[in-house]
């Protein structure tokens, strides 16, 4: 048994409707490791992020998603979300007439009880965020508007890193968590990124800038191609990419 390894995906393929948008892919990560994958729009990358949290629009037809050595490929994404995955959107979802507070206390207790672990009531709750809202630079008042509504896109994004650490999962899946932001915001998040990692969990960060890359300094970075991954470097791999464009980099390595 490898306890290292956190996420290993074998030959996937995965089908919408009839067609297939994921072929033959291969990657594993490791605990401690923060992974990126570029590529251009339409390549796939969101399209495998929801597939590793079990997304039921996404049909697997072929390979094997092994998380934590158990076989995933075919739970239900409850199920994966309490194994220890956690995915934050492209475009985070605004539900109107909940509180972000009361929101991201029941994501927490639901977590606290598969955990075997006391719920936490709303006073203990606020004081555990707002150290969490000070380190991400933002406002209590945050806590008492309905989730995502009228939030900016960097508002939004700040979200989705709350709840990644909040929920503290084996393997968070951050999709686009840069676009849209400014530089500030953009340093502040990859800070709070870097700072979450740790050497028992593991993080994989779906992009196609090079900024996010050149802050987060990942292990690896993979580049996908019409549903494959065609090469995998480092944080240099995305210097190359920003400075001569994925088709100068895609026809000559
Ligand atoms: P990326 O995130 O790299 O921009 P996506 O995974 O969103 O790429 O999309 C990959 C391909 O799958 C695209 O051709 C897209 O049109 C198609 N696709 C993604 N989601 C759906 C969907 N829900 N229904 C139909 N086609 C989809
Ligand atoms: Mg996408």
């Amino acid at each position: 048994m490898n306890t290292q390894q956190i996420l290993k995906i074998k030959n996937l393929q995965v089908k919408i409707q009839n067609e297939i948008i994921i072929k033959k892919l291969n990657f594993s990560i490791n605990r401690g490791e923060i992974h990126a994958i570029m590529g251009k729009n339409g390549s796939g990358k969101s399209t495998l992020a929801k597939t590793i949290a079990g997304h039921p629009r996404y049909n697997i037809t072929q390979g094997q998603i092994i998380f934590n050595n158990e076989d995933i490929t075919h739970e239900e994404p409850e199920i994966r979300s309490n194994k220890g995955i956690f995915l934050g959107f492209q475009y985070p979802v605004e539900i109107a007439g909940v509180s972000n507070i009361d929101f991201l206390r029941l994501a927490y207790n639901c977590e606290q009880k598969t955990l075997n672990k006391p719920e936490s009531d709303p006073l203990s709750f606020f004081e555990i965020m707002a150290k969490k809202l000070k380190n991400i630079n933002m406002d209590d008042s945050f806590l008492n508007r309905n989730v995502n509504e009228g939030f900016s896109g960097g508002e939004k994004k700040k979200n989705e890193i709350l709840q990644m650490s909040l929920l503290n999962k084996d393997l968070s899946i951050l999709d686009e968590i840069d676009s849209g932001l400014d530089v500030e915001a953009l340093k502040n998040i990859s800070e709070h990124i870097k700072n979450f990692s740790n050497k028992n969990n593991a993080i994989l960060v779906i992009t196609h800038y090079e900024k996010l890359i050149d802050y987060l300094q990942p292990e690896y970075v993979h580049i996908m191609k019409e549903g494959e991954i065609v090469y995998t470097g480092n944080y240099e791999t995305a210097k190359l990419i920003e400075n001569k464009g994925y088709d100068f980099f895609l026809n000559n390595y």
